[in-house]
């Protein structure tokens, strides 16, 4: 008998490329092109490294409290962690712990079935519609739990959030994540629906409609006692999960509303004249209310298109996937880096 019979196994997450060489134009990780607010490069310049010395506050309360003052909401139902991964990853641990499968869809983030892999968590992936829509119908029967990506990442679909109240409805008996990434960009919150359902969790993040994707910062709304039972897990697993700058300047970030306004709408206003743009060369993609456009287009293939883009040093995502393998996900940068895009399109296609 070997050793490796006992080691766990499993099929890792891939990560967008993060690039190391310099000039290229980024659109493949949905990175926001905006720095964040102005006080985080303020503050870190005068950073006190003396306090380094010590451990974090386990219980992340500067960051919570600004989380919570920015939405309105008792910290008690606030929970932190090192972006939403860690948070998604802490959450399944916590609430999928049943023999029914976990239910979601088939085309969805993709680090879903990698956790419920994991740990063993059985789960069931339900096909999309051809349009990408989601048949809310699918999610009432029995389950150990439902996870649903709203905007769905990558297909940027939004499901109506009166489809959402539907589906938790139906589940009062698990626990419902939303997954929230994108959710600045257009969509439709169920935060407000924490107060009605206490089995619901909503997972945001600061890496894409913040700016801060490297600061790793993530977060989830729910009632109190799902917080607690969050909360127990991950004392149980890393009591420090977050460091002391990131929580100092996360709580700056997210107190500057208007620049955050300022920003998201900067990026709602590029994806529609970039909508247009594609539709012009003939692309086609579902109505997306995220900080990217999943397209593939009819003469071309995904592949080709993604091939000649990085040689002229243009990375976009493509996944290598049934029924997705066509298409393209976009992401959106600035004005300029998308006009490069469009002009290289006009060429391929
Ligand atoms: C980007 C993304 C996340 C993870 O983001 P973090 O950087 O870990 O906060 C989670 N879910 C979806 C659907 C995403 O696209």
């Amino acid at each position: 008998m070997s050793w490796e019979e006992n080691v766990r196994k499993v099929v890792p997450y891939t990560p967008g490329e993060q690039p190391k060489i310099q000039n290229i134009i980024k659109l493949n990780t949905n990175e926001n092109p905006y720095p964040p607010a102005p006080a985080v490069a303020e503050a870190i310049k005068i950073m006190d490294v003396d306090r380094f010395k010590k451990y974090p506050d386990p219980s992340c309360s500067v960051l919570v409290d600004a989380i919570a003052d920015f939405y309105n909401v008792s910290s008690d139902r606030v929970f932190v962690g090192v972006g939403s991964d860690d948070v998604l990853a802490m959450a399944f641990l916590t609430f999928f712990n049943s023999d029914k499968p976990v239910l979601f869809p088939d085309i969805t983030y993709s680090f879903y079935d990698v956790w419920a892999n994991l740990y063993r968590i059985p789960f069931k992936q339900i096909p999309l519609n051809e349009d990408f829509t989601i048949t809310k119908e699918d999610y009432f029967g029995e389950n150990g739990g439902v996870v649903i990506a709203n905007p769905n990442a990558p297909t940027g679909v939004e499901l109506p959030l009166k489809d959402i109240e539907e589906i938790l409805q139906k589940n009062r008996d698990v626990v419902v994540i939303v997954d929230e990434a994108y959710i600045d960009f257009g969509g439709e919150s169920a935060l407000p629906l924490i107060d009605k359902y206490d089995n619901l969790l909503v997972v945001q993040t600061f890496s894409k409609s913040r700016s801060m994707a490297g600061m790793r910062i993530g977060y989830a709304f729910g009632n109190e006692k799902l917080i607690k039972y969050l909360s127990d897990v991950k004392y149980s697993f890393n009591s420090y999960t977050m460091n002391t700058p990131t929580l100092e300047l996360g709580a700056l970030a997210i107190s500057n509303r208007d620049y955050f306004d300022k920003t998201r709408n900067m990026v709602i206003g590029t994806r529609e004249r970039v909508k247009k743009e594609l539709k012009e060369l003939g692309f086609e993609f579902a109505d997306s209310k995220t900080n990217f456009i999943f397209a593939k287009h009819p003469d071309k293939s995904g592949k080709e298109i993604f091939a000649n883009l990085r040689s002229r040093g243009i990375i976009v995502r493509r996944f290598d996937l049934p029924r997705i393998d066509e298409y393209l996900r976009i992401s959106i940068g600035t004005d300029e880096e998308m006009d490069t895009l469009i002009r290289a399109l006009k060429e391929i296609i």
